[in-house]
């Protein structure tokens, strides 16, 4: 694509980055499954290695730099760098801006792993880290230090989906002259884009519905030039070295041509089932962001689309029909038929998952929303069935 910003996102997604193969103009791009790259002579090699030619994989290869080129035209960013995971690009992205003696304040509530990260690791090297409860943007600034390298936070947060303002904290964080980093992983930049919100780098784990498809894992990061400079040399070249396999690369490339149809469909199934279970007696509480009900239901029009994302959760009430909630929501989720119990999010199969206070996240899948919803009547019917004979 000729980096035309005017084109609409859909154009960007099949566009962005992709250009027909050089060397025999194959439309689809190849993959380009190798380790390293000739050079033609050492002179050769030599400028290969101080220009970021393609020499060997783990730095760079024509199926990473497509998906970045990409992605940083999705987000409105000036570079992007990709990694085997989401959470190889976290650590890399962390590794690469921190050092002992920095402070650094992370969102309550983020992906279980990355708590672990920042308050493990950082904590192993002499950085301070301070978690917050950044749903309240003000909370931020109280913790503000002058050492405080970066905020890091989510948006929606997983899986509570309370939302996080990144405009706001964006401008406190700034005064402060501390970066932010936001991981968009539920949101996708069909829903938000964190940098036009004022973050300094977006994180994404590309495992979900950026792939879309659950075959395989990959993160990125998305940001300045020089940012992203940072993150990749040496930290996640070298240090990290968690690079993306071509292939990989190559499906996630994929995916994303049709993320924008996807997407979509993830999030009127999402509020179609999330209206479905807020009917239903046996349901204490539903969260999703585009419901009414959602206390931050205003932000979620402001800051993604108006469109809630593709996950839903749930708390059965408690003592339904005799059953303690765990009971109540072991026995529904075994009940279902054609939702897996399965971690992730994001991809064509619908997904559950339950977390230590009964929360029940929903990763709505891309199947018929009515079969979805059918498949929880049943299982909801086998609680109250199994009431019934328990009373008889
Ligand atoms: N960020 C969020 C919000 C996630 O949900 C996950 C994984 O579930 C990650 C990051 C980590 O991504 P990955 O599993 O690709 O390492």
């Amino acid at each position: 694509m000729n980096n035309n910003n005017n084109y609409d996102l859909e154009t960007k997604l099949i566009h962005g980055g992709h250009k027909p193969d050089p060397a025999t103009g194959a439309l689809a791009t190849p993959i380009y499954q190798t380790a390293t790259f000739a050079a033609k002579t050492v002179e050769h090699f030599e400028e290969l290695c101080q220009t970021w030619g393609y020499v060997y994989t783990r730095e760079c290869n024509p199926n990473l730099s497509e998906l970045e080129i990409k992605l940083s035209i999705l987000e409105g960013g000036e570079n992007a760098i990709v990694s085997t995971s989401g959470m190889g690009a976290i650590a890399s992205t962390v590794l690469a801006l921190v050092k002992s003696g920095d402070h650094v304040i992370c969102s309550d509530g983020v992906f279980s792993h990355t708590k672990i990260l920042m308050g493990e690791l950082l904590t192993k090297f002499g950085v301070e880290v301070t978690f917050v409860d950044a749903v309240v943007p003000d909370n931020i600034r109280k913790e503000l230090k002058e050492n405080t390298k970066f905020v890091y936070i989510e948006s929606p947060l997983n899986p509570t989906l309370d939302l996080v303002d990144i405009k706001s904290i964006s401008e406190i964080a700034h005064a402060n002259k501390s970066l932010v980093i936001v991981d968009s992983t539920f949101g996708t930049p069909i829903i938000q884009q964190p940098i036009k919100l004022g973050a300094d780098l977006v994180i994404h784990s590309l495992t979900k519905f950026m792939n879309g498809h659950g075959d395989t894992l990959g993160g990125a990061v998305i940001g300045s030039k020089e940012l992203i400079e940072l993150v990749r040399w040496p930290s996640l070249c070298c240090f990290t070295g968690a690079s993306l396999s071509p292939m990989n690369a190559w499906l996630i490339t994929r995916g994303l041509k049709t993320l924008d149809m996807r997407m979509k469909r993830h999030c009127e199934s999402a509020l179609q089932i999330a209206s479905f279970l807020e009917s239903q007696d046996c349901v204490e509480i539903v969260k999703y962001p585009a419901l009414k009900s959602h206390p931050q239901h205003e932000l979620c029009k402001s800051q993604m689309n108006g469109l809630g994302g593709g996950i839903v959760s749930f708390k059965l009430i408690d003592g339904i029909n005799g059953f303690t909630r765990d009971e109540a929501s072991r026995k529904l989720m075994n009940s279902l038929e054609l939702v897996t119990i399965a971690t992730s999010l994001g991809e064509e199969h619908t997904l559950v998952q339950m977390n230590g206070e009964n929360l029940i996240r929903i990763a709505v899948g891309l199947e018929s929303v009515q079969d979805i919803i059918n498949d929880f009547i049943q299982a909801i019917q086998k609680i109250e069935g199994s009431f019934e004979k328990s009373e008889a």
